[in-house]
């Protein structure tokens, strides 16, 4: 597979560049940037797991995404990578603000999700946060919420910046991700993430994942995601 070349257009990859791309099997086959290779070569990761495989290449080239696949089988490189080679292709920088939300179920996956980022995401200079509640600052968060490039949130505290920080905007935003998206629901956030996702803009890429396929899953879909890829995976374990 011949590299991208350097001056490939900025922006959505074509339908025949995701062809060339859709059967390989290592991240370093992808048409992605060098950094991101990098990162990807310093946590170990070489091979790509069953849903990677199948949702990267649709997601690289700028598509909606609905990823089911169980527990376990590495569903959040299919979406931090795609998040870092969107602003990467996009040329975001610090002046650009908030370019991509990454909503999360709870802390807890919220902190594990950031660390993969910042591991991966090392030799790019975007900047990241965490918007998660509890013992942080929310004041603090509030005077430094527009300076970042990736917010990394759980839907309560991500809902209360939209309704409460003067300044946060989020107008130039390009992806959304909803991780756990079954998690999210079950946890009594279904209102909530209507509400984010009603004051987002509509013209953005969305990335759903989620262990499990149920009809509230589909609703969550219908409503935030545009003529998505549906891609379902059960690895053996
Ligand atoms: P999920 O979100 O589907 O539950 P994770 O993304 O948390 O799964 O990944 C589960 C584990 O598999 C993590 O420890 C992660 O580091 C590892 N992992 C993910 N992708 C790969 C890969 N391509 N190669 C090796 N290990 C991987
Ligand atoms: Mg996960």
């Amino acid at each position: 597979f011949p590299p991208l070349p350097s001056k490939a257009p900025i922006g959505r990859l074509d339908d025949n560049t995701f062809s060339r791309y859709a059967g390989v099997t290592r991240f370093d086959q992808l048409p992605i940037s060098q950094k991101t290779k990098d990162g990807l070569r310093g946590a170990k990761m070489v091979e790509m797991t069953d849903i990677q495989r199948a949702s990267l290449p649709h997601a690289i080239c700028g598509r909606d995404i609905l990823g089911a696949a169980k527990t376990g089988s590495g569903k959040t490189l299919a979406f931090i990578i795609p998040v870092l080679e969107k602003l990467y292709r996009e040329k975001w920088g610090p002046e650009d603000g908030v370019g991509c939300i990454i909503i999360s179920p709870t802390r807890e996956l919220a902190c594990q999700l950031f660390d993969v980022l910042k591991s991966v995401g090392k030799y790019h200079n975007f900047s990241a946060g965490l918007l998660i509640g509890g013992r942080k600052d929310v004041e603090m968060e509030k005077e430094r919420v527009n300076e970042l490039n990736i917010l990394v949130c759980t839907p309560g505290r991500l809902l209360q910046h939209m309704d409460e920080t003067p300044n946060f905007d989020c107008t130039q935003m390009q992806m959304l991700v909803l991780d756990e998206a079954d998690n999210i629901l079950d946890r009594g956030f279904t209102k909530t993430v209507n509400a984010i996702i009603s004051q987002l803009p509509k013209h953005r890429q969305t990335m759903l994942f989620s262990a499990t396929q149920r009809k509230s899953i589909q609703d969550l879909a219908r409503l935030s995601l545009k003529d998505p890829e549906y891609l379902s995976v059960h690895e053996e374990s």
